[in-house]
């Protein structure tokens, strides 16, 4: 059988191709190692005809790659040319490059994670970085196995954790870390800073938008709520508010994460008591819904805050 290479020698040498175009697709196409190794993928189903009638679609081919290779703005940005065949001709399909496809993986992942209100170091905390320190490895160990459990069987449901310990002790930065892993996991976290989030709620009395503004955090798949305890916190935040959250994403058996200065028990009795008088049954009926939802740990060491 006579190959592509001979047919095309034959039909260049007949002279059914004008010299200009000739040289460039004797020279530049035909001479193409991709393009040869389709030719040779194809030998079977490409003839003479569908060649030259796709001649165009070779050279634009051949045009696009070099392009891509010399860095300049290609037809679709982003994208490899690559040939295909169909009905008897070659086209020119564009796929998305390596350099392409990784930007959008990481594009996805930043919007698989919403950080809201958090400090820029500990959005992009990973555990690459993170420092080990023998009074945080119980929270770090938790948080490894919160990590490993829940991507085993996201449908389950898995407690998360309240981690307490004093200021600078690196409570957010290790959820900051484990926000950014899981995302990259394709799940989705919420990591809010609950003091600012309980200003942007009460915001929302004025112009009848509570419901709509607490909607995300009852429903948010993994979801951490940062510095519980440090707001300025009313009967109507507790009940209203955080009372109806917690309560929502215990019924869904959604996985919540708490960071606190306080411990269970300062919480209850410093803060969650004191919102309005003295309210022991209501305190403990939310100290219950955080207990279900996660697993206190208590992170000691030193302040790693620069200033
Ligand atoms: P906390 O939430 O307990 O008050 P942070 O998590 O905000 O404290 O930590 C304070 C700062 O210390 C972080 O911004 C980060 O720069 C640093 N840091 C905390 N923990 C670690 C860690 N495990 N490894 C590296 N840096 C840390
Ligand atoms: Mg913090």
């Amino acid at each position: 059988m006579e190959s592509i290479q001979d047919h095309l020698k034959a039909l260049m040498n007949r002279g059914e191709i004008t010299n200009q175009y000739h040289t460039i697709l004797k020279e530049k196409v035909f001479a193409d190692p991709d393009v040869k190794a389709f030719f040779a993928n194809h030998q079977d189903s490409l003839d003479k005809d569908a060649i030259m009638k796709s001649a165009s679609n070779l050279y634009e081919f051949v045009r696009q790659k070099e392009k891509r290779k010399a860095n300049q703005p290609s037809l679709i940005y982003g994208h490899d040319p690559r040939l295909v065949l169909f009905n008897n001709r070659i086209h020119v399909e564009y796929v998305p490059s390596r350099e392409e496809i990784d930007r959008r993986k990481s594009l996805e992942a930043k919007n698989r994670i919403k950080t809201m209100y958090i400090s820029k170091d500990v959005v992009e905390a990973n555990f690459d970085d993170l420092k080990t320190t023998s009074g945080k490895m119980e929270a770090i160990n938790a948080t490894l196995d919160f990590i490993e459990d829940y991507s085993t069987s996201p449908s389950d449901f898995h407690q998360g954790l309240y981690l307490y310990g004093s200021f600078g002790v690196g409570k957010t930065y290790l959820m900051g870390a484990m926000a950014k892993h899981m995302s990259e996991q394709g799940f989705q976290v919420t990591l809010v800073h609950f003091p600012t989030l309980c200003v942007e709620i009460k915001a929302g009395i004025k112009d009848n938008t509570v419901g709509e503004r607490v909607q995300p955090y009852k429903d948010a798949e993994i979801l951490i709520l940062d510095d519980i305890g440090a707001e300025t916190l009313t009967a109507w935040l507790r009940d209203e508010v955080l009372g109806i959250i917690l309560q929502h994403r215990m019924q869904q058996n959604l996985s919540t994460f708490f960071t606190s200065n306080f411990s269970f028990k300062q919480l209850e009795d410093e803060h969650l008591r004191k919102a309005s008088g003295d309210e022991p049954v209501k305190a403990a009926r939310l100290m219950e819904r955080i207990k279900y939802l996660a697993k206190d740990i208590q992170l000691v060491g030193k302040n790693q805050r620069q200033s």
